[in-house]
């Protein structure tokens, strides 16, 4: 969910509408002047190489010399000059390639001009290179720049290995380590755009690489020669939509509305939460520079959305703090951030505030993921969004307490309020950036020691303490998901062993093939942070710690939320069995660069039927296959027996007729999958199954969750379609679909969307109560109607079922997105998005292949009440339900009494169709790959 802080009372204004239609526009008055006198001196040093010439035309030419002598002297004049000017970095400004200056009023540069314009620079200037590093989710080639001094350019090859080898700590003395961090360079990661309609961040990409590579006053020199920044567009896919959205509306009453569609294909805002599981293709490609490219010392990831009316967010940052971060990048964190703040004001950009609302406990988020591979990262969020319209404010549109100007220790210099444009965010961002790189460069030989010293510091800690290693078995309920697992942690640079002979940790005896993640290599802490259950530390427990005031104020009652999740741990949110060792290790072990998981085909008797457990999320891949075939599926309604082995409800029996040996070999081999081939067994029937035709609800209102849910299907290879309010409204859906899923959106999403005169006409509105009524006609008609997590609240309220949310009173409060939404907390009840045990139904055909208790996301999820009221799991209704014991595996819970005993997920038949309720995140984000399998069961219930 969007948790954008911006708050602005003013319309936007308009300066000088005539003036932004002219193809050059310097309507930027109010901007800052440093840029513009760059920007100058390069077109005096044009004006100056001009006279030059001209001057040496008229001195040479009178004379008459022979033709190719005059050639020649000409050529070495001209060639001479060039030289001057390209030692000088008079290399093209992005003004004179644009036709418009980076940030002026009106104007986003899109992903296309800027990729055309660091290819023109790096044709330009020996100090920039630029590299693809893979493809985005649409399609387009997704680069950075390298920027350095001509020197350090040519030797890239040697400072990445010195990074790399104080980064892997492995084999290296301090002495060694001492001697390389003397002679290497800061590498120093920037990106910029991951959150699209944060615009200005990317805009400035263009002018930190012109003013870097263009300029030879001492301070960029010095910058230059220390550092080598490597600049990464994190999300070219949404600046290329969010540039052109902004550039078809400016000039219409549409100019700053929000673009209808998510900035990417999937995820939307949600790409910052992504960084641990790496299931976006960009993160991957991030992941893979970051991790085992280049290294860096010090990561830089650009946001726009400052807290208002401050103008820029920069660290340190909000308590919590994760416990499970080296204390050296916790003050480089605040070194850097401090730093910044130092020359903000030095530079007299006022309005830089710190230490509240965005904390990094959360270690998803691309700028702290880094922390974890020994990288300080940092973020910062700039003020305005999504548009290059200026506005204007007085001390009126502040919040009260803000009005008094009061200057405090983290906000020093408060914003007084003007004019406010793109240009001034870009000018914000480009000083922060520098500043980042010279507090890099200063402290360059430390970082590059520090970093070898963190990792030297945790593979001594966990030579000593448990847990000693994390280990995964190769006996798990899904296998192919705990290679998956595996594999994305490979990918992220952690080293993974495979034991070569049985082996016995904490009395438990693990065969041959288990995979070892020991906990003595230099990135450990990431593994504990991503793999141990969470303990949200209750912030009203230490005023003392955390208020920074004199005499600090106890909250007993407080609910004080984290920014993102509180709880996380991906075994749990994958149902991978990982289990620590608390005593060294002693087994033979061989490491891993990829985890394969045999599947294979068992052949028994005559081999009419196969059987596919439907335990693992893979099969449902085979099943679409082969229903995609046109293979006849039934699936088990009870457990039964077999050759002397039991099968689970739900189990699939697939007819071998028209499915070749060898097709269902290769989905054994390909999905990871033990297939059984035997005669027609006995089984109790259960339904008979056929590819259902899906229709997913996407609404104007962009859902994060709806391109979560789409990312889902594809990997499990169901077809579906998108429907959009219009069709809804039309009617007749059962004509064409089975099954129609709503995701996670509240109810006024919904059915009203967008309002009138925020977006362009075709965009605003919902469902509507026609659209209502037509779901409702379509669930009688046969269809089956899906809601996730938040949408459920839609059902309950509207689909005329016995039930209610008995949360509903409770999580009321001022954290809610919209007017419907779910709220963060009350004083009695608050889960801020954690991991919770949950029993699943297993003999109804939703909750088919699932184990009796498991772990699920709760995240502002609705709990159901049922009508009449009977004990869960007696009712056939009853799909999951909160277990009558302790709820929290990780993360926090307050009132979990008013949890327990409730419903999860539950079905309602209305005539000849029905309701599937699944309230919590059975999706969400993609992450919980245990609990996706109710989502595949219910399209195919
Ligand atoms: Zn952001």
């Amino acid at each position: 969910m969007t948790r954008t802080i911006i708050i602005t009372t003013t319309a936007p204004l308009r300066v000088d509408v005539k003036s932004r239609q002219g193809s050059i526009s310097f309507v930027d008055k109010g901007a800052k002047k440093e840029t513009a006198f760059v920007a100058l001196l390069s077109s005096l040093w044009y004006k100056a190489g001009k006279w030059v010439i001209e001057k040496i035309r008229s001195v040479v030419m009178p004379y008459k010399i022979k033709g190719t002598v005059k050639v020649l002297l000409l050529a070495l004049f001209v060639s001479g000059l060039s030289a001057v000017v390209q030692a000088s970095g008079a290399v093209t400004p992005p003004e004179k390639f644009l036709g418009f200056r980076v940030g002026a009023d009106y104007h986003l540069v899109n992903y296309d001009q800027a990729l055309l314009y660091f290819k023109l620079l790096e044709k330009e200037s020996p100090k920039i290179r630029v590299q693809e590093m893979g493809i985005t989710g649409m399609k387009k080639p997704m680069i950075y720049a390298v920027i350095s001094s001509e020197d350090n350019m040519k030797n890239l090859d040697r400072y990445r290995e010195i990074s790399r080898k104080l980064a892997l700590v492995e084999g290296l003395s301090e002495d060694q380590a001492h001697q390389l961090a003397a002679e290497g360079k800061a590498v120093v990661w920037i990106d910029v755009g991951i959150h699209a309609t944060e615009c200005a961040p990317s805009q400035h990409a263009l002018q930190l690489a012109y003013d870097l590579i263009a300029s030879e006053d001492p301070d960029t020199r010095f910058i230059l020669d220390n550092t080598i920044l490597i600049l990464v567009f994190a999300n070219p896919d949404g600046m290329q939509l969010v540039a052109e959205w902004y550039q078809q509306n400016v000039g219409t009453p549409y100019e700053t509305s929000f673009m209808p569609w998510v900035y990417n294909l999937y995820a939307g805002h949600d790409n910052n939460r992504d960084s641990y599981m790496n299931n976006l293709v960009e993160t991957r490609n991030i992941t893979r520079l970051l991790n085992r490219v280049w290294y860096p010392v010090v990561l830089y990831d650009h946001h726009q959305s400052a807290p208002f009316p401050a103008r820029i967010w920069i660290p340190p940052a909000a308590e919590p703090t994760n416990p499970n971060l080296h204390p050296l990048f916790i003050r480089g964190k605040n070194l850097i951030g401090s730093a910044m703040g130092y020359d903000l004001d030095r530079e007299g950009k006022d309005g830089a505030i710190s230490r509240f609302l965005f904390d990094f406990i959360y270690p998803g988020y691309e700028d702290s993921f880094g922390d974890y591979f020994h990288i300080i990262s940092i973020m910062t969020e700039t003020a305005l969004y999504a548009y290059a319209t200026p506005r204007f404010y007085t001390i009126r549109d502040f919040p009260e307490e803000y009005r008094d100007l009061t200057p405090s220790a983290f906000y020093p210099s408060p914003w007084k309020g003007g004019w406010w444009r793109l240009r001034d965010a870009v000018d914000y961002c480009v000083t922060a950036s520098k500043s980042v790189l010279r507090t890099s460069a200063l402290y360059r030989e430390r970082f590059l020691f520090g970093k070898y010293q963190m990792g030297k510091d945790i593979v001594s800690r966990f030579t000593k303490e448990p847990p000693y290693a994390w280990i995964i078995p190769r006996e798990q309920w899904d296998g192919p998901t705990a290679a998956l697992l595996v594999n994305r942690l490979l990918l992220q640079g952690i080293n993974i062993y495979q034991a070569d002979k049985t082996f016995v940790c904490d009395g438990l005896t693990y065969p041959t093939g288990t995979w070892v993640i020991p906990m003595n290599q230099p990135f450990a802490l990431f593994i504990k942070a991503v793999f141990e259950e969470q303990e949200y530390p209750d912030l009203s427990k230490y005023p003392t710690l955390w208020q920074g005031v004199v005499r600090p104020q106890k909250f007993p009652d407080a609910y004080l939320p984290p920014y993102d999740l509180a709880g996380w741990s991906l075994p749990y949110q994958m149902g991978v069995r990982a289990v620590r060792a608390n005593t060294p290790l002693d087994a033979s072990l061989v490491r891993v660069d990829k985890a394969v998981l045999p599947g294979k085909l068992l052949a028994r008797g005559a081999g009419t039927a196969y059987l596919i457990s439907p335990q693992t999320n893979n099969s449902f891949v085979a099943i679409n296959r082969i229903l995609k075939k046109g293979g006849a599926v039934t699936r088990a309604g009870e457990t039964f027996m077999a050759n002397g082995k039991s099968y689970v409800p739900g189990t699939f029996v697939v007819g071998s007729r028209g499915l070749p040996r060898a097709f269902m070999e290769g989905l054994a081999g390909e999905l990871s999958l033990d297939i059984e081939s035997l005669d027609k067994p006995d089984y109790p029937k259960g339904p008979k199954l056929k590819a259902p035709r899906i229709a997913l609800y996407k609404s104007w209102r962009a859902s994060m969750d709806e391109g979560w849910t789409r990312w889902v299907l594809e990997q499990v290879e169901f077809p579906f379609v998108n429907v959009f309010n219009a069709e809804i409204k039309a009617g007749s859906l059962r004509d064409k679909y089975d099954v129609l899923i709503f995701p996670s959106m509240s109810t006024g999403d919904i059915i009203n969307g967008n309002k009138l005169g925020t977006v362009p006409p075709d965009y605003v509105g919902g469902i509507s109560d026609v659209g209502v009524t037509n779901i409702i006609k379509f669930v009688r008609e046969g269809g089956t109607l899906i809601t996730l997590n938040d949408g459920c609240r839609f059902a309950v309220d509207k689909m005329g079922i016995s039930v209610r949310d008995a949360l509903a009173s409770l999580q009321e409060g001022e954290d809610g997105y919209d007017d419907s939404s779910p709220k963060a907390g009350s004083p009695e009840f608050f889960c801020p998005g954690s991991i919770l045990r949950m029993n699943f139904n297993t003999h109804h055909p939703v909750a088919y292949g699932m184990p009796e208790q498991g772990a699920a996301v709760f995240y502002y999820s609705p709990a159901f009440q049922l009508f009449p009221v009977v004990p869960p799991g007696k009712d056939g209704q009853v799909i999951a339900s909160y277990p009558d014991e302790s709820l929290l595996i990780s993360g926090y819970i307050k009132g979990e009494k008013y949890l327990r005993n409730k419903v999860a997920a539950a079905e309602f038949s209305i005539d000849k169709g029905k309701v599937i309720l699944l309230g919590f995140g059975v999706q969400n984000r993609a992450q919980p790959y245990g609990t996706f399998k109710l989502l595949f069961n219910a399209l195919l219930y």
